[in-house]
């Protein structure tokens, strides 16, 4: 008889955009006429720029030609595209980290989830809340959960760490100690960040308890603030303790093309039950080449073209251009009235909803009453209860349009 994977059972129905989507399905089949504008979503909406269109469409005839084609490539990623994330992601911020100690893949949400697969089934698990989701999940899937509780909304063995305005969105250290904590900044959903000072005490606190921390950058390129790091390999000893996660699909609009990457450091270890040391590098290694088959060769020039110096600047654009709906939603809210966080250094808007209402009763009103879309925060956790996502992604003209239409609110 064939058995499941009873972990999937513990897993909570994620209803948060199924159940935005439902309901505003249903307001646009009431009100025909009106005109819903979406600043909820997470994907980018700017199209994928020149530079890197002209990259792939090269590659893609190279394909075409009995010299040039190609079959499989390297499963850690082509070394033109490692050398380039080397130089430019790292050398380039003062950080030594060899192409050997980076994986390419297709996608930070992938990774994020696999990188369990070489962690022990024991570890404690330590999250940040409110946050992406997807760290909670997976490791649901990987039995390190325990059981769910419905009346706190929490996992028994998950450790949450809150990240709210009473702690200025810096999490705190927990009481328990965990074995792995993954860490998100520039943060989804908050958009808040930590400083180098900040960051250095999670460092410092992982290696006094030989913890992991699973940091993901997905958003390092919106950071414009000095003192934000960009690489937690930037904070000294972080080799020894982190892993980090980076994706080039809100840096450069590679969404739906699919890229990012994961860099293990040789540094890192971690430890057998009978305290053998173990590089995660090379476990790490034998898990991308056994389960992944390397990203396709016309994505991964496309992405090497991302750091030519054209490439570079037609990102910058896209990127300041949702950076300025970030702060056109930022000061229009702060005009009307709302208590707002992040969207300095991330495309994402963190506001406190008023006074007696839930985040779902939020989201009604603004869909009801001026037919704009966001995310209720405590979709991302039980500490975004009370607070509300707006994203940056949208085109600038609906942004302008959404946020005169709150400013007149009741
Ligand atoms: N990490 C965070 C924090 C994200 O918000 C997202 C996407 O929304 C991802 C990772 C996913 O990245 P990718 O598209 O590379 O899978």
């Amino acid at each position: 008889m064939i058995n499941i994977n009873e972990n999937f059972l513990n897993l909570q129905d994620s209803y948060l955009f199924s159940t935005i989507a439902k309901k505003v399905s249903e307001f646009q089949k009431n009100n025909p006429n009106k005109k819903i504008i979406k600043l909820g979503i997470g994907d980018v909406t700017r199209p994928i720029v020149p530079e890197v269109l002209k990259a792939m469409h090269k590659a893609i005839d190279e394909l075409g030609n009995i010299e040039t084609f190609r079959g499989y490539g390297p499963e850690q990623g082509y070394d033109f595209l490692k050398n380039k994330i080397s130089e430019f992601d790292y050398a380039k911020r003062g950080v030594t980290i060899s192409p050997d100690e980076i994986f390419v893949s297709d996608g930070a949400k992938c990774d994020c989830g696999n990188i369990g697969d070489i962690l022990g089934e024991d570890n404690i698990v330590a999250i940040t809340d409110p946050v992406y989701p997807v760290y909670l999940d997976t490791n649901v899937m990987a039995g390190r959960s325990g059981k769910y509780n419905n009346k706190t909304g929490k996992y028994e063995n998950i450790i949450y760490i809150p990240a709210t305005a009473e702690n200025n969105f810096i999490p705190e250290f927990p009481n328990k100690v965990p074995d792995m904590i993954y860490l998100c900044f520039p943060n989804n959903p908050t958009g808040t960040t930590l400083s180098k000072s900040e960051l250095k005490k999670w460092v410092d606190y992982a290696k006094e308890n030989k913890a992991l921390i699973l940091f993901d950058s997905a958003y390092e390129a919106f950071i414009s603030d000095e003192d934000v790091p960009h690489t937690i390999y930037e904070i000294d000893g972080a080799k020894e303790v982190a892993i980090e996660f980076r994706s080039f699909s809100k840096t450069a609009g590679f969404t739906g093309v699919r890229c990012a990457y994961t860099v293990v450091p040789k540094e890192l270890i971690a430890y057998t039950k009978s305290g053998e040391k173990i590089e995660l590098n090379s476990l790490w290694n034998r898990r991308h080449g056994t389960k992944f088959n390397g990203v396709s060769y016309p994505v991964q020039r496309a992405a090497e073209a991302i750091y030519s110096d054209e490439g570079q600047r037609q990102i910058k654009e896209n990127i300041m251009y949702y950076m300025n709906n970030a702060k056109i939603i930022k000061e229009g809210l702060q005009d009307a009235g709302f208590t707002v966080y992040g969207g300095v250094n991330a495309p994402y808007i963190w506001l406190k909803v008023p006074e007696g209402l839930t985040s779902w009763e939020f989201f009604d009103k603004l869909l009801n009453e001026v037919n704009v879309v966001g995310t209720p925060g405590v979709g991302f956790g039980p500490s975004g209860e009370g607070y509300f996502r707006l994203t940056a992604f949208g085109t600038k003209e609906n942004t302008i349009e959404a946020i005169e239409r709150i400013k007149n609110m009741n």
